[in-house]
């Protein structure tokens, strides 16, 4: 008879952004499909900031703003096997009747995925740009104001050294 494998327990961080839509309603919505998925635990959200987009060549003001977050889970997934996860997240959320090709209604990055390096053709972790985008440290240092960034130090403190562009978000308002 052969043993169940044991299963290890993996912190985890995920950012979200959207700018199309009810994009609010996607992020909490894509949230809720992931805290329901086999292996997933105690998922933990952020507020929500707003951003402007950035765009190739830069901020766009005119740009559908972004909304941006991040939540803390814990997983007896592999990385690939919750890469495989959040991208059909994204793709069930991939379509609304105001898409317009290349922008998309759901952004999920892996962006910690426990003490793992990993670098390959599907995968990157730590997410090789998180420690200078304010729209993942911020919301991050909200959850967490005692959380480090593997391999860059605390969040508190590159956040400060980027510069903080993104707002809180009133959802009552929108
Ligand atoms: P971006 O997030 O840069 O806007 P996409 O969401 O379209 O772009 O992702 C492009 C590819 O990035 C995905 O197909 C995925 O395989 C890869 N990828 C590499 N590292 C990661 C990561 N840490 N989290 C999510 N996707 C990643
Ligand atoms: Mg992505």
């Amino acid at each position: 008879m052969s043993a169940t494998p044991m299963k290890q327990l993996t912190t985890v961080l995920l950012a979200f952004g959207a700018n199309l839509g009810d994009r609010e309603a996607t992020i909490r919505e894509a949230q809720m499909m992931i805290a329901n998925a086999a292996g997933v635990s105690e998922v933990k959200a952020s507020p929500l900031r707003e951003t402007i987009a950035f765009r190739i060549d830069g901020p766009d003001p005119d740009a559908p703003k972004y909304l941006n977050g991040v939540a803390t889970l814990t997983t007896t997934l592999g990385a690939h096997e919750l890469l495989d996860l959040v991208q059909s997240v994204e793709q069930h959320h991939g379509r609304t009747r105001e898409v317009v090709w290349g922008d998309r209604t759901l952004d999920i990055d892996i962006i910690v995925f426990g003490g793992k390096a990993i670098a390959d053709e599907r995968l990157r972790v730590p997410h090789p740009r998180a420690h200078e985008r304010d729209f993942v440290l911020s919301p991050w240092n909200d959850l967490d104001p005692h959380a480090v960034l593997m391999g860059h130090g605390r969040v508190k403190d590159l956040l400060e050294a980027v510069g903080d562009t993104t707002t809180a978000y009133d959802g009552a308002s929108a």
